[in-house]
C-alpha cells in the first residue's frame, strides 16, 4: 500500500520534457489529482539528490543517479528498500569485495536511518519486477553509500498507522508525520491553500494582508487567550479572528483583502477543536451578500480536488429558521431526509397531561421523526407489526395514530421518535436524535450518507441576536456584532431587536459548519447603538473601530471558512488533527514539548504576575469536571 501510493506521487514528473501535466498522487484508496494544467515542480533543485525515489522508471535506465531517503526495510542483507516523500525503490547491495564498505554501511544502517546512495539505474533481472510496485520495472546497483543519520528504537512503526494511540502520534509527532496518510493531508492542504491564493490573488485582485497577533479585548471576548505584557496589569488577547482589522483595511481602501489567518479561542477541551486554528479570511467592500457567496462557490469549485468529484454551484440555501424546524440545528446535514415534522395540530385536543401540558406553554409543540425500517436495525426496538409498540401508545387516540401514519407516511417496520415542549429546544433535541440514529443505523449497514458525496449549503436568514442562554431576558449577537441587519428589518432594531433579521450567511458541508460571514455595519451610530444599547457592551473598547466607521467607511461585508474542517471533511480524516501538522491534543496540550509548562516565579516577575495555586481540593474539582481526564 506504501509503495504503490508513495511511488505514484506526482505522476508524470519523472518526464522532464513535459512541462505541464497532471500531479497525481494516488493511492489504492484514494488520490490526488490537482488542476490539469500545472507546471511540474523541480523535486530535486538545490539539494544533495538527483532523482527522488518515486520517480524512477524504465525511462531512467542507464542514468547516474543520486538518492537520499529512509530505510524502509532490507532482504537478506543483497536489497534495501529506500521511500522518501514521494515512493519507494529497490536498491541493490553490493557484494563484491571492493564495495566492502558499502555494504557495511548498507546493511549496518538500522531501518528508518536516512542514507544517501549513488549509482546506475538497471533493469531488474526477468521474473524480479514488482508490478504492484510503481518503481518495480528498475533496481538500482549501488556504487557509493553514506549514512547520514542513524535511527533509534523507534517508538512505532512508521508503516502501521491506525494502530497506535493517538497520544502516542503526537508525542512523536515528527514520526508520525512520516505516514502515509499525514503526508496525503498536509501535502494536499498546501495544495489547496495554493490554487485558493491563486484564485483570490491573481484571478480576482485580492490583497494578501497580515494582521497582528498581539491584540486587545473585545467586547464579549471570553474566549480569548491573554498574553501578559511587561506594563503592571496590561495584557494583550490572542484574537478570535481578524474580524475588526479586515474591516479596518476597507476603511483603508484595501477594498478585496485575504489572509491564511491564525486564530486563537479559549474554549477549554472540545474534542475537535483547536486553541489555534486556521481560516481563509475574506473581506470585500461594495458587495452583498450574494457577492460574496458566488466568491466562495467559485474559490472551492477553483480549488476542489479533482478526483473528489466535481463541485456544482450555486449551491442551495435554506433558511435558519427552516434549518431548524426540518433538521433542528444550523447546520443540517441534507444527505438524508428523516427531518422533524410539527406535529402538535394533531394533539392539540389530547388528553395526555404531559402533551398537554407543553402545548399550553409558549411555543409548545410536539414532534416527530420517522425512521425508515429503524425496527429492523435498532435493537432498541420491538418488532411492530402494525401495533404502535410504545409506553405512550395507549395515550394516542386512533385518529392521531392513523394521522400520524399520513403524515410521516411510515410503514411497516418504520421507528417514529416523538417529543414535546418548546419548539427551539424540542427542535434541537429531535436534531441530535436524527443524527444518533443515522450512525446507528449505518453502524449496521443502512447507507444513509454517501462517503463520496459533499453537500453543500448556505444557511441564511439568522436572527441578528439570539436570547442568552444564562438570561434569556439579554440577547447576544448570533454571529458577532458587526453583522449588518436586514435592510427590511432595521426600524425593529429599535422596538424588537429579537425579530431583526441579519445578513448573515453560515456555509454549511456535510452536516459541518465550515464558513460563516455577513454584511457589516459601516454606520458608526447604527453601530454603537448595536453595541450599547441592545447588546450592552463596553463600547470603549471599540472606540477605534467606531471612530474608523465615521471617516468614509466603504459598505463592506466577508467571510471566513474554517480550513482545517473544510481540511477535514476533503481528506475524510477522523478528526481535525489530522490534517494540522502539530496539533494540541484535546486537552490544549503540546504533547510533543509538553505546552503549556510552567515558568518560574522570577521569569513572572517582569509581567507583574504571581500564580495563585490552587488547593488540592479546587485541582480534583477541576479535573472530576473534565470531560475526559487522561489524554493517552
Ligand atoms: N470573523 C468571523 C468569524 O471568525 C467571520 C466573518 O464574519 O467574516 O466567524
Amino acid at each position: 500500500m506504501f509503495s504503490c501510493w508513495l511511488s505514484q506521487l506526482c505522476r508524470g514528473l519523472s518526464t522532464p520534457t513535459r512541462r505541464t501535466t497532471q500531479l497525481i498522487w494516488s493511492s489504492a484508496s484514494r488520490s490526488l489529482v490537482l488542476s490539469s494544467q500545472r507546471r511540474i515542480p523541480e523535486l530535486s533543485s538545490f539539494v544533495a539528490r538527483t532523482n527522488t525515489c518515486g520517480e524512477l522508471r524504465s525511462s531512467h535506465l542507464g542514468q547516474e543517479v543520486t538518492l537520499c531517503g529512509w530505510i524502509q526495510f532490507r532482504r537478506q542483507n543483497i536489497f534495501l528498500v529506500l521511500r522518501d516523500f514521494h515512493g519507494l525503490v529497490q536498491v541493490v547491495i553490493p557484494q563484491d569485495e571492493p564495495a566492502a564498505s558499502v555494504k557495511k554501511i548498507l546493511c549496518e544502517a538500522p531501518m528508518e536511518s536516512v542514507v544517501q546512495v549513488s549509482g546506475t539505474v538497471i533493469s531488474r533481472p526477468p521474473g524480479q519486477k514488482n508490478p504492484k510496485m510503481p518503481t518495480g520495472e528498475i533496481e538500482i546497483k549501488v556504487k557509493t553509500a553514506k549514512l547520514l543519520n542513524s535511527c533509534k528504537k523507534l517508538p512505532f512503526e512508521i508503516k502501521d498507522f491506525m494502530k497506535k494511540t493517538e497520544a502516542l502520534r503526537l508525542q512523536y509527532r515528527y514520526l508520525d508525520l512520516r505516514s502515509v496518510q499525514m503526508q496525503y493531508n498536509l501535502r494536499l492542504r498546501s495544495q489547496m491553500v495554493m490554487k485558493m491564493r491563486e484564485y483570490l490573488c491573481n484571478l480576482h485582485g485580492f490583497v494578501d494582508v497580515e494582521t497582528p497577533t498581539l491584540f486587545k479585548r473585545t467586547p464579549g471576548g471570553a474566549k480569548e487567550f491573554v498574553i501578559p505584557s511587561r506594563e503592571p496589569g496590561k495584557f494583550y488577547s490572542l484574537p478570535q479572528s481578524p474580524q475588526q482589522f479586515k474591516q479596518l483595511l476597507m476603511v483603508g481602501g484595501l477594498d478585496r483583502y485575504f489572509q491564511v489567518a491564525r486564530c486563537y479561542r479559549d474554549e477549554g477541551s472540545r474534542p475537535d477543536r483547536q486553541p489555534e486554528f486556521t481560516q481563509i479570511d475574506i473581506e470585500m467592500s461594495f458587495v452583498d451578500q450574494t457577492g460574496v457567496q458566488s466568491l466562495i462557490e467559485g474559490l472551492l469549485q477553483y480549488s476542489w480536488p479533482s478526483d473528489k468529484g466535481p463541485v456544482v454551484v450555486p449551491f442551495p440555501s435554506m433558511p435558519f429558521a427552516e434549518a431548524l424546524a426540518s433538521y433542528g440545528t444550523d447546520k443540517p446535514d441534507t444527505r438524508f431526509g428523516m427531518k422533524i415534522v410539527d406535529i402538535s395540530d394533531m394533539f392539540r385536543n389530547t388528553e395526555v397531561g404531559f402533551l398537554q401540558d407543553a402545548l399550553s406553554k409558549p411555543q409548545g409543540t410536539v414532534k416527530a421523526i420517522c425512521i425508515r425500517k429503524g425496527a429492523e436495525v435498532l435493537p432498541i426496538f420491538l418488532k411492530t407489526n402494525e401495533n404502535w409498540n410504545s409506553p405512550v401508545a395507549k395515550f394516542i387516540m386512533e385518529e392521531q395514530g392513523s394521522g400520524l401514519v399520513k403524515l410521516l407516511e411510515t410503514q411497516e417496520e418504520d421507528v417514529v421518535l416523538l417529543t414535546a415542549g418548546e419548539h427551539k429546544r424540542a427542535c434541537s433535541l429531535m436534531g441530535k436524535l436524527r443524527l444518533e440514529c443515522a450512525d446507528l443505523l449505518e453502524a449496521r449497514g443502512v447507507v444513509l450518507r454517501d462517503p463520496a458525496l459533499f453537500s453543500f449549503l448556505w444557511v441564511v436568514d439568522f436572527p441578528l441576536f439570539l436570547p442568552k442562554e444564562e438570561n434569556p431576558q439579554e440577547l447576544e449577537s448570533a454571529h458577532h456584532p458587526f453583522t449588518a441587519p436586514h435592510p427590511s428589518d432595521i426600524h425593529l432594531l429599535y422596538t424588537e431587536p429579537h425579530k431583526v433579521r441579519s445578513q448573515h450567511y453560515d456555509l454549511v458541508l456535510n452536516g459541518n459548519e465550515i464558513g460563516g460571514g455577513s454584511i457589516r455595519i459601516h454606520n458608526s451610530e447604527l453601530q454603537h447603538y448595536v453595541l450599547a444599547t441592545v447588546l450592552k457592551e463596553d463600547v470603549k473598547l471599540l472606540s477605534h473601530l467606531l471612530q474608523a466607521l465615521d471617516y468614509g467607511a466603504p459598505p463592506h461585508g466577508g467571510i471566513a471558512l474554517g480550513l482545517d474542517r473544510l481540511m477535514c471533511l476533503v481528506t475524510g480524516a477522523p478528526s481535525i488533527r489530522d490534517v494540522i501538522a502539530f496539533p494540541k491534543s484535546f486537552r490544549g496540550h503540546d504533547l510533543m514539548s509538553n505546552a503549556p509548562d510552567s515558568i518560574p516565579p522570577e521569569e513572572l516577575k517582569p509581567y507583574h504576575i504571581q500564580v495563585s495555586w490552587p488547593t488540592d481540593a479546587e485541582t480534583e474539582k477541576s479535573s472530576s469536571n473534565h470531560p475526559c481526564r487522561s489524554e493517552s
